[in-house]
């Protein structure tokens, strides 16, 4: 943390210090749990809880003040109109502070937290570097990030997430980027945003506000994404298999275990790369990392070697436990959509090349009025991927039994279940010694703690 006091606190958000002033030292939180000695307490009204109510917890366990919306006895408490408008103030205030920081800013539909992990194993083996825990990428998780920061940090990494236009905008106001990736534009979210346009617009505000002397990665074989180029002052990298890549991938190849090499060809050079990371996604996503570490001076070499070596970091995003009895599981079921279900079948299927492979697969959520048709489709991939056995459950997702049926797949091949309960039963019936099974579904359908349980019971 950079040191601020509730005085500077309260100018930079225009906010009342009511009570005492002090430095705040440690860590700034928005759960009180989290608090420590030292920490700035930011009280937040949420539709189940009000902030307000844990700020006597929060000062029990140390916290030097409190920003919110109410003064609370006992507390010195910076009181701000709207505490979260004031959080991403503070937050910017933290950034302004920060002598030597460059900020990357990630985002698109899928693979954010992915490429966030990965780049900051990168940069963290070259230069002391802040990036999110899990996948913190809002309005809230941007600046519970940025003021991690201390005046040492050279780099963040700042995963930026959207439900609606305007969302990355402001993002990019708190944590402004002197570059910017952009994976793809996808159906994440459609519900909320409406049209996959108005997702484009919105991941696209991303590199309009880079500077010019700025770089923004894009990737060159989504369309949409790739149009991005017309929408920045800053010098366009472009990243992928397409010809015109400048970080180019070729010869990709993917091992039994899932992981993907390939040949890059870039402006500094060539090099073999070799990934530790499970699943072809990752192509796109190291080739990204790689065209930002180099952007910010580091060799090709060095950067090629450090990815090499980084490993899964954040939970449930192709998470493989090997089991008893040469089984392994692949736990994807941190979130789920139609591009990222695709990418983890696919995955399955390379694991799958000389073993069973089984997909237990849930319901991909906020599809909208695409959702009968996207789970469809990933019926039918399933099957044309030669995924062996596939396990469905919940209500929302039995089409892909359906689209499973129509493509090939026979109908013992496919189990449909109601809930994870019986999704257990059907597995722990099911799995033999070398399958390969992947957990697939929308965060609350439950999936990925059916994997955990059946690592737990292994
Ligand atoms: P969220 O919006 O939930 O934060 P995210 O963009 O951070 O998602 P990740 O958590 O990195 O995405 O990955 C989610 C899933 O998407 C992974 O489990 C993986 O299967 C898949 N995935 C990762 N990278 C890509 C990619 N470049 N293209 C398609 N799918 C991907
Ligand atoms: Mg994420």
């Amino acid at each position: 943390m950079i040191e601020l006091s509730l005085e500077e606190i309260a100018t930079v958000t225009g906010g009342r210090l009511v009570g005492p002033d002090a430095r705040i030292t440690g860590p700034v939180v928005t759960d009180s749990r989290e608090c420590a000695a030292g920490s700035l307490y930011v009280a937040r009204v949420g539709e189940h809880a009000d902030g307000h109510d844990f700020v006597p917890a929060a000062l029990a366990v140390g916290a030097a003040g409190v920003l919110g919306e109410r003064a609370v006895d006992g507390a010195s408490c910076v009181v701000v109109d709207d505490v979260e408008l004031a959080f991403a103030e503070v937050a910017r205030a933290v950034v302004d502070r920060a002598p030597n920081l460059q900020i990357v800013g990630i985002t698109g539909s899928s693979g954010k937290t992915s490429t966030k992990d990965l780049l900051g194993a990168v940069l963290a083996r070259f230069a002391p570097t802040i990036a999110p825990y899990g996948s913190l990428n809002s309005e809230v998780g941007v600046p519970l990030t940025v003021c991690r920061i201390d005046e040492a940090t050279r780099y963040l990494v700042a995963e930026m997430g959207a439900s609606g236009v305007g969302h990355i905008a402001y993002l990019t106001k708190i944590a402004p980027p002197s570059i910017g990736i952009v994976l793809n534009v996808g159906q994440a979210h459609m519900g909320e945003f409406g049209s996959v346009e108005a997702i484009a617009r919105t991941k696209g505000e991303l590199v309009e506000a880079l500077p010019q002397d700025g770089v923004a990665i894009l990737n060159v074989d989504d369309s949409r994404v790739r149009a991005m180029a017309s929408r920045t002052q800053a010098k366009v990298i472009l990243v992928g298999l397409g010809e015109d890549a400048d970080y180019r991938a070729t010869d990709v190849s993917i091992d039994e275990a899932g992981r993907p090499s390939y040949h890059l060809t870039c402006p500094l050079g060539e090099a073999d790369v070799r990934l530790a990371l499970v699943g072809e996604h990752q192509v796109g996503n190291s080739l990204s990392v790689i065209a930002a570490a180099t952007s910010l001076g580091l060799a090709l070499g060095d950067v090629v070697e450090a990815v090499a070596g980084a490993g899964a970091a954040s939970r449930w995003r192709m998470e493989v436990s090997e089991v008893g009895g040469g089984v392994t599981l692949v736990n994807d079921a941190y979130n789920a959509n139609p591009d990222s279900m695709r990418a983890a079948l696919r995955a399955l299927a390379h694991m799958g090349t000389s073993r069973r492979s089984i997909a237990a697969l849930g319901e991909m959520r906020e599809l909208g009025e695409a959702s009968h048709d996207e789970h469809t489709a990933v019926g039918q991939l399933a099957a044309e991927l030669g995924i062996d056995r596939l396990v469905v459950v919940g209500a929302g997702a039995q089409a892909i039994a359906q689209g499973a049926r129509t493509a090939g797949m026979t109908a013992d091949a496919i189990t449909t279940v109601d809930d994870i309960d019986a999704a257990h039963d059907v597995l722990v019936e099911q799995i033999a010694p070398g399958d390969v099974v992947l957990f697939k579904s929308s965060r609350d359908s439950g999936l990925r703690m059916l994997g955990d349980r059946l690592v737990e019971e292994s």
